[in-house]
């Protein structure tokens, strides 16, 4: 039984895998045609590295590339320590499932370097991104697998990629995604998911007849993700009344404001010890008493050892498996909406596409444009949704596994694969 104190990552691929299967079940996928819809397409492993001082260092670097019915691959690129052929196997799937149900024409891949970049200088980073970039050449391309940035990969590690394929292939670049605006990244495209977040979050809550002013939100996590999810909450007028990141949480029932929640992290590097709030764990923090809840940091952070004590309404999961399969079925008991990972924060994937199109196009959109298009194209994911789960009288995330897997499997049997 996944329980906190096992390995996160054991219970994120057995949740994956249990979601998947009462899917494919439920869509009676057997056989054959089950495999070949979990099966990647490809896999590359190659080694990759750069000159330290008077020595040479060798890393593995990996890309899955899951499946292209509907369209070229897609998915980002992380550089971590952790980063394995399995894992990116599980993340490529992910990427397939999200881009079919958010029904842009894309597949899902996913890749990395097993390296930790905060040990590595800037030449050094450099080096090894564009000899990855080199090495995936023959099998990456703006019609074949476009890269996008992902943990400890960023703006400027997508520009080295950039500069390092145009060398061979003429300035490409709707190679990557996620690259600086200078290069013709989206407008708005850092701030796509947590926004989407808020985006689905306001519409989840409305359809529970929850009432912004009278709302309390608590949210796990304040990166990039967390922050813009609680600048779109904020905004739309609920009271923020629970923050955290790594170092801890803080709590305010009045509510935070959150540029100066920023603010101080910027300052400080934490959150703890902003004005006007009281310190309080991560522990605590989910279990807080509030309407709306979004886990927006960690994989497997409610867990069947706190579903029981969670007490929102609504739980909005900006962070991918946030929630196990044994929790999910304790909270789906207990009454309380979940908005699944795959259609909470597709916002991101979706901003990606938009610099995809720009860059074909070379047509750039304005930061209106770009949200205004996002949110429309989230508004009707939600209700297809939100629809299919009512007609079959299933929760949101089985629904949004449903349609998605028919999506590539549809795909998949008219091109003949
Ligand atoms: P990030 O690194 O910018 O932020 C992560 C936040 O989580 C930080 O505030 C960090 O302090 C906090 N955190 C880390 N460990 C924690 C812990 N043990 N307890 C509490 N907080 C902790 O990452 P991000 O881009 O905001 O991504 C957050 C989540 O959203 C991840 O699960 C990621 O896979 C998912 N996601 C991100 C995007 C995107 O576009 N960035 C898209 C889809 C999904």
């Amino acid at each position: 039984m996944p329980s906190s104190h096992l390995d996160k990552k054991c219970a994120c691929q057995e949740t994956q895998r249990y979601f998947l299967d009462r899917a494919f079940a439920r869509l009676k996928l057997k056989g054959a045609q089950r495999e070949l819809l979990l099966s990647s397409f490809r896999e590359m492993r190659v080694t990759v590295h750069h000159n330290g001082e008077n020595t040479l260092h060798t890393f593995q670097g990996y890309r899955v590339q899951h499946n292209h019915a509907r369209g070229p691959f897609k998915g980002g690129l992380r550089f971590h320590p952790d980063v394995n052929m399995g894992e990116m196997r599980a993340l490529a799937q992910l990427m397939t499932w999200k881009t079919a149900l958010v029904d842009i024409p894309f597949g899902g891949a996913k890749g990395g370097i097993a390296v930790d970049p905060g040990q590595l200088n800037d030449t050094e980073l450099e080096a090894l991104s564009k000899r990855f970039c080199q090495k995936m050449a023959p099998i990456i391309g703006v019609h074949d697998d476009i890269l996008a940035p992902d943990i400890g990969t960023n703006p400027q590690v997508m520009a080295w990629m950039l500069d390092e394929y145009s060398k061979t292939h003429g300035f490409r670049t709707a190679i990557v995604t996620g690259k600086p605006v200078e290069l013709g990244g989206c407008a708005g495209r850092l701030e796509a998911t947590g926004y989407g977040v808020a985006h689905l979050a306001h519409t989840a809550a409305a359809e529970i007849s929850l009432i912004p002013e009278q709302s309390r939100v608590v949210i796990q996590g304040f990166g990039n993700v967390g922050s813009h999810t609680a600048i779109g909450m904020a905004g739309k007028g609920y009271k923020i009344i629970g923050l955290s990141d790594v170092r801890g949480g803080v709590f305010a029932e009045d509510g935070i404001q959150i540029d100066r929640a920023l603010a101080h992290l910027h300052e400080t590097g934490a959150l703890v010890g902003l004005d006007g709030t009281s310190p309080i764990s991560n522990d605590e923090l989910l279990e807080l008493s509030c309407e709306i809840l979004i886990p927006a940091a960690l994989e497997a952070s409610i867990t069947c050892d706190n579903a029981e004590a969670i007490q929102a309404r609504l739980i909005v999961e900006a962070a991918n498996m946030p929630v196990t399969h044994l929790a999910d079925e304790c909270l789906q008991r207990r009454g309380i909406v979940i908005v699944p990972d795959l259609l909470a924060n597709v916002g991101g994937v979706l901003a990606s596409y938009y610099e995809w199109v720009q860059n074909l196009q070379q047509f750039p959109w304005d930061y209106e444009t770009v949200l205004r298009r996002l949110e429309k194209r989230l508004s009707r994911t939600y209700e297809i949704v939100s629809e299919l789960a009512l007609e079959r009288q299933v929760d949101m995330r089985t629904a949004a596994y449903e349609l998605a897997i028919r999506r590539v499997d549809q795909a998949v049997r008219v091109r003949g694969f």
